[in-house]
């Protein structure tokens, strides 16, 4: 490196040879108490630097010290827990107290040189035994220039994890890479910028480096993968009630409806709340504890919002952002990485194509039942109602057989308004009908599942309550996770303009996300083999068409606000597409999975198939598409 000499030369050579002294040993947070000036024009909170402000950030800087034998530092933290400045703080101790060569690597060239610029040039300043080791920027030949800093002992380098030139220079003890995340995956063709500047320290066997960001997308966050490589150390605090040590989780924090003031922690061990006041105490008494093995050399730190020192970034203030952005993706997305420093699962289940699907069609025409199906369901969506246009039921009749492989045996549009008798009657014909496998066996639907979440709530209920006997059932779709396909039936009493009428109905709900789960993950990856078809496949008859296709798969999985946990996918619509052929089929599937509260699932199949050997045969012959053949396709039809 290059000393310049300046008029300040005395002092400079002094310090030349204070930098040139045996390290002491010094940890870079007692460096901090010491020496650290925050100042005004950077700092909120100016003056003299205090680790007990922040005392989760003692043992990550201290493990920068040069008596630590951790080689390399990994700080998944939120913003506003103080990470900037824990590393400014190693920055100054390098130049004041273990000087070496250091490179600084922000996200962009630009961006280092705004570091450059605000940050670091005002803590040089304002941190007298570091003004004392570096030039002035403006005076000219000072060896402090926006991209590098020349103090006694010492050179700190800066640049951007976009320029390869920056990254490959000369060897360097020290490295710190800031927000990682934000570092292109590769640089100007030459590979990883964290990888190129990592490599630079191979050569110093007491070499330190440091990685911090708040992580971004998950398989993709640089920061995270670290952290994960790591010994993952969390942040373990004394419970005020019972003194239990736990980390602090973002589904613990509880709060009344909507009421952000109200936000309190809840204790994993004696379930006692207690609030934000006890912070700068339990923030004191907290340590970090290691979660994984780890070599000794690399420690992580991983660190979320809820640890903000009061007069920061309050509880509140992380509830209220909560409640605003929770239903907003690209927002939810920002507080999940930013908040609670974790990394955010993309759209992990894309559309299932169209095209792919429409070479699944097979030969066998709709309304005629292969000779497999051992089961049959149908399920009912009502579109419209209450004098909206376009009223109509929807329906899908599905086949099952062993192992849940399903047909589409028919699908078809009744219109009609649902609180008058008449569409109603038509879907009569369909509950009735004999539905005439290959064989010729006659087969009658099992269950029928009806929607009663629209506007028919009360026609529905109605129609269903008087055909119990024939497997009709009141449905209501739920998509809280985690829910059974369907669950045991509920009482509901039914009441009419004041009046009570006989008898109730039972209304089932059904767990339409588990279904869907199900069921989209076999339409995507369940294949016909050469030996036949793995278990769960679906068919679809030969007039299964591109927009039957289209609804079958216009809903998606995004994540979704749940607050039990961030990786929760939640299945959405496509803005503007129906999805009624989708509806149906969840609704065809609960009532088969309805049949498994009536039959152990280890028998069904049999027991079904052997009922069926003994219902009687169509007298016809057994020829498919005949016109003899009518089934329930053709009462309709015929309607
Ligand atoms: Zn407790």
């Amino acid at each position: 490196m290059t000393v310049v000499f300046t008029s300040r030369s005395t002092s400079y050579l002094d310090s030349f040879r204070e930098g040139l002294k045996p390290e002491q040993p010094l940890t870079v947070s007692a460096w901090a108490d010491r020496y650290r000036m925050l100042s005004s024009r950077a700092s909120s909170e100016p003056g003299p630097w205090r680790t007990n402000r922040t005392p989760y950030l003692k043992e990550p800087m201290d493990c920068l010290s040069t008596s630590s034998p951790v080689q390399k530092v990994v700080l998944m933290f939120c913003s506003q827990v103080g990470k900037t400045e824990a590393g400014s703080n190693w920055l100054g101790y390098v130049i004041h107290h273990a000087p070496g060569p250091l490179l600084a690597v922000q996200p962009t060239v630009e961006m280092a040189k705004r570091l450059s610029k605000q940050r670091l040039e005002s803590m040089l300043q304002e941190t007298p035994v570091l003004s004392d080791r570096i030039a002035p920027a403006r005076s000219r030949d000072s060896g402090n220039t926006l991209f590098s800093k020349a103090f006694p002992g010492g050179m700190m380098l800066l640049t951007g994890a976009n320029s390869a030139t920056g990254l490959r220079s000369t060897p360097c003890r020290y490295i710190f890479c800031d927000e990682v995340d934000a570092f292109p995956s590769d640089v100007d063709g030459e590979g990883d910028p964290v990888a190129l500047a990592e490599k630079r320290a191979t050569t110093f066997a007491r070499r330190k480096i440091l990685l911090t960001s708040t992580p971004t997308v998950k398989d993709f966050s640089r920061i995270e993968n670290e952290f994960e490589r790591s010994d993952q150390r969390r942040y373990y605090i004394p419970c005020p009630s019972c003194g239990e040590y736990q980390y602090l989780k973002w589904p613990q924090l509880k709060w009344e409806k909507t009421d952000p003031s109200t936000a309190a922690y809840e204790c994993e061990k004696c379930h006692e709340r207690f609030s934000e006041m006890h912070k700068t105490s339990f923030l004191r008494k907290g340590e970090w504890r290691a979660t994984a093995p780890g070599d000794g050399k690399v420690a992580g730190f991983h660190l979320s919002g809820l640890y903000s020192p009061l007069g920061w970034f309050s509880w509140q203030e992380m509830v209220e952002e909560w409640l605003r952005c929770k239903d907003d993706a690209p927002a939810l997305k920002t507080f999940i990485n930013t908040r609670l420093s974790e990394t955010w699962a993309e759209d992990y289940v894309s559309a299932v194509s169209t095209e792919g699907l429409l070479d699944r069609v097979e030969s066998y025409k709709p309304g005629t039942v292969p000779q497999k199906v051992i089961l049959l369901t149908m399920g009912v969506d009502v579109q419209g109602g209450g004098g909206t246009k376009d009223q109509r039921l929807s329906v899908s009749v599905w086949g099952w057989a062993e192992g849940e492989e399903g047909w589409l045996i028919d699908h078809q549009t009744l219109m009609g308004d649902a609180h008058q008798a008449d569409v109603w009657t038509a879907l009569d014909l369909l509950v009735n009908a004999d539905w005439v496998r290959e064989d010729g066996v006659k087969m009658k639907i099992s269950i029928t599942a009806i929607d009663s979440g629209g506007l028919a709530t009360m026609p529905v209920y109605q129609y269903c309550r008087t055909r119990l006997n024939l497997g009709v059932v009141a449905i209501k779709g739920a998509s809280t996770r985690g829910q059974a396909p369907i669950s045991r039936g509920k009482r509901i009493d039914i009441n009419t303009k004041g009046k009570s009428l006989m008898g109730s109905v039972i209304l089932y709900m059904v767990g339409s996300d588990t279904c869907k789960d199900a069921l989209m993950g076999r339409v995507r990856h369940n294949k016909l083999n050469k030996e036949g078809p793995s278990p769960g496949y679906l068919h679809f008859h030969s007039e299964t068409d591109e927009s039957y296709f289209r609804e079958l798969t216009a809903e998606r999985q995004i994540l979704k606000s749940n607050r039990s946990g961030f990786t929760v996918p939640t299945w959405v619509k496509k803005a503007g597409v129906p999805c009624e052929r989708l509806d149906e089929l969840v609704y065809a599937y609960a009532g088969l999975n309805l049949l498994y509260q009536r039959y152990p699932r280890s028998k069904i199949w049999l027991y079904h198939a052997k009922k069926l050997l003994n219902e009687p045969k169509k007298p016809s012959e057994n020829k498919l598409n005949s016109k003899s053949n009518r089934s329930g396709r053709d009462y309709v039809n015929n309607w």
